[in-house]
């Protein structure tokens, strides 16, 4: 089936509304990301703090410079897949946050745009950047 960009976008808005509604900002998904180290910025933070600033970033705001920058250092470990007690995806909290801060959903982006184009999720290939689960294609074909 080929993808519908208006279906995909329905997607990642009620996802976004999902983890939205339901992270209580605990920061075990920051607390085990193992990429963390390789900032200058994130080691020692609180985990919540960062994480409150991803969710800002998810409703379109400029978040924080911690949020920004584990947003673009996340390289999709997994590891704190997991580990939250809320049963979100906060590794596809994180491409969301990227998607978002890229500009691509029409916020204001917050990362330089490899392709210099802002409709460049809107396209088709941004359902492959998604790596969506068998689970979340289920979801997203509904
Ligand atoms: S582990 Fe889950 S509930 Fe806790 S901050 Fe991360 S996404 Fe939110």
């Amino acid at each position: 089936m080929k993808p519908d960009t208006d279906q995909l976008l329905a997607y990642i808005e009620r996802t976004v509304e999902r983890t939205l509604t339901a992270c209580t900002g605990c920061g075990k998904c920051f607390d085990v990301c193992p990429m963390t180290r390789y900032s200058d910025l994130l080691p020692g933070r609180p985990g919540g703090e960062v994480v409150a600033g991803v969710l800002d970033i998810l409703r379109g705001k400029a978040g924080t410079p911690a949020a920004v920058e584990w947003t673009r250092l996340c390289t999709q470990s997994a590891l704190c897949i997991p580990v939250c007690p809320e049963k979100i995806d906060p590794m596809l909290m994180l491409r969301l946050s990227r998607i978002t801060a890229l500009g691509s959903t029409g916020a204001q982006p917050l990362l330089p745009n490899p392709r210099r184009d802002p409709e460049f999720f809107r396209r088709i290939n941004a359902f492959a950047k998604l790596q969506l689960s068998e689970a979340e294609l289920d979801e997203w074909q509904r």
